[in-house]
């Protein structure tokens, strides 16, 4: 997409600190780190959405996670990550190409894990929720 920020770093029209690039993906680091190396991984296709990439290239997609993830911890040896994405607006999505953030994590750095991001379980019981999946 020609007016998308994430197309533009693909195509090298924005510069970036690579940290990982092959046919399908690229990793870089994030402009405004929240954490030392945090890297966004993304499809060189544009696709909004998870749920708009195609099967094949979701699986491009992931290895180029652990590609990026292998050179983070060859290179700053953190003592863990968080991984994962903002889907959506209302999931904090701001830039409209699919990336996946990859946070390194340093004993005592005072970040929380996953459950911090919500903690709002609605009216349902997880049982009434159960049910309508149920096929
Ligand atoms: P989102 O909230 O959409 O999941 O996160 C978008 C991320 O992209 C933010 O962490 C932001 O700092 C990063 N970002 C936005 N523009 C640029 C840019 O031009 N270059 C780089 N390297 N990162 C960017
Ligand atoms: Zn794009």
């Amino acid at each position: 997409m020609s007016d998308c920020i994430f197309c533009k770093i693909v195509k090298k029209e924005i510069p970036n600190y690579t940290v990982y690039e092959d046919d399908h993906v690229l990793a870089f680091l994030d402009i405004a780190p929240r954490a030392k190396g945090h890297t966004l991984v993304i499809p060189k296709v544009h696709a909004e959405h998870l749920l708009e990439l195609n099967d094949e290239l979701l699986g491009f997609l992931l290895f180029g996670v652990k590609r990026a993830q292998e050179r983070i911890d060859h290179i700053l040896q953190p003592d863990g990550y968080n991984v994962g994405w903002n889907h959506g607006e209302v999931g904090g999505q701001v830039v409209p190409h699919l990336h996946i953030h990859i946070f390194p994590r340093w004993r005592n750095d005072g970040g929380g894990n996953m459950h911090s991001i919500i903690d709002q379980s609605g009216d349902k019981t997880v049982e009434d929720v159960g049910k309508l999946f149920k096929t």
